[in-house]
């Protein structure tokens, strides 16, 4: 409970964020258990267990700020995404839906935009947008899977009646049209009958508070299309056996080694992945140390910043790398080479060349070049992770 009228405020805006996260997901996705989405199938690829504790487990009471505003911030992307490319009067739609039945299983995809062009050839552009704390260097595998299964669908389900779109409340607008139908009907043209005749991409846009990344293009790709489908249905059975109490979801699969997931994961609290004893009594030490290793990002990002802006104000001084004297502090600022590495491939490369040459074919390169690498000393490492401690239920979350 709130204790004074600042945590009374954030907590009345946690509320109002729970609530309208749940509307627009309802208006905009529909009932989640009902079908099984691209998201569940990228997830399930990294984590079934996740996967199936995530779907079972939609409907949380409460919800703490911080996870909240990470949830809203990706509708808000979203929103603003939307008024970016309608400023720029392109022909766009908003989570068109793919739904069809994968042997029993119902499977949708839900299309966050989707850009068409007739002229100068008939073009097709899916753009998923993904809100990310800081941009990664390389796209996760599950919003690949994502990309990857939307535009496959589109592809192999060009030509049948799967198509649906709602408007902002959750309305329908149209169902059960083809491609070329949804075209007509939203902007009057036709489109072509086969798919092949089209270019089509897939493209992730990543967006954190500061910048941007583009992933893609990602093509349609039967293959993997055929793999999502299969798991697919597998979360639909697992979900049944689950609701039957047939199956208890920590018995499913986790993912072996250093999981980039797990850190953030809602469903850490009692993972069978990282079973142990346990030791309540160093709980506040850990607390501590992850306090400190806290405080020493923040003073880091202090340090980085300042360093900046001195280096700045020094580019902008002209002088020549002299010394500045400031009080009793004296700084300049330098240029130092790069630094040096080895391209062992490279290298690799052009001693078989030279051995080959020399008629020397039985050389073994990569096991000579490893022969003089050094190994430094084993070091112990410490990995602390944070579990979301939440009431279990037959192994799900409640
Ligand atoms: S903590 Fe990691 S392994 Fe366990 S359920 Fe979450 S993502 Fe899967």
């Amino acid at each position: 409970m709130p204790t004074n009228r600042s945590e009374a405020l954030l907590d009345l805006i946690r509320r109002g964020l729970v609530i309208s996260g749940e509307h627009q997901t309802r208006a905009m996705l529909g009932e989640r258990l009902s079908y099984v989405g691209m998201s569940d199938i990228g997830q399930f690829i990294q984590c079934p267990r996740v996967s199936i504790i995530h779907r079972l487990s939609l409907k949380k009471a409460d919800e703490k700020l911080s996870r909240t505003l990470t949830l809203q911030r990706g509708h808000w992307f979203e929103d603003g995404i939307a008024k970016t490319l309608s400023a720029l009067n392109l022909p766009v739609v908003r989570q068109l839906e793919i739904a069809v039945d994968n042997d029993g299983c119902p499977v949708r995809a839900h299309l966050d935009f989707l850009l068409v062009s007739v002229q100068p050839c008939p073009t097709v552009r899916v753009l998923e947008v993904k809100s990310c704390g800081r941009l990664p260097d390389t796209l996760h595998a599950s919003y690949e899977t994502q990309a990857y299964g939307q535009i496959s669908m589109l592809n192999r389900y060009w030509n049948t009646p799967s198509f649906n779109l709602r408007n902002a409340e959750g309305n329908p607008l149209f169902s059960g049209l083809t491609f070329p139908q949804v075209i007509k009907a939203l902007w009057g043209v036709a489109f072509p009958e086969d798919p092949e005749q089209v270019d089509m991409e897939a493209w992730v846009l990543a967006l954190s508070m500061t910048d941007a990344t583009a992933f893609g293009p990602y093509l349609p790709n039967e293959s993997i299309l055929t793999a999502c489908l299969s798991s697919a249905r597998d979360i639909w059975q697992i979900q049944e056996q689950v609701q039957r109490r047939e199956l208890d979801v920590d018995g499913l699969p986790t993912p072996s080694g250093f999981h980039p997931l797990c850190s953030c994961c809602e469903a850490s609290s009692g993972c069978p992945k990282f079973a142990g004893a346990s030791h309540p009594e160093l709980e506040p030490s850990l607390d501590e140390l992850a306090l400190w290793k806290d405080e020493r990002s923040a003073l880091d990002e202090k340090i980085r910043e300042r360093e900046g802006m001195m280096k700045e104000w020094y580019a902008h001084a002209d002088i020549q790398a002299q010394w500045i004297e400031a009080g009793a502090t004296r700084f300049r600022v330098t240029q130092n080479p790069g630094r040096r590495t080895l391209d062992r491939d490279s290298l690799a490369g052009e001693l078989v060349e030279l051995f080959h040459v020399g008629g020397m074919d039985d050389v073994d390169v990569p096991a000579l070049i490893a022969r003089h690498e050094k190994i430094g000393a084993p070091s112990a490492r410490l990995f602390i992770n944070t579990t979301n401690r939440q009431e279990k239920n037959n192994g799900l979350q409640v």
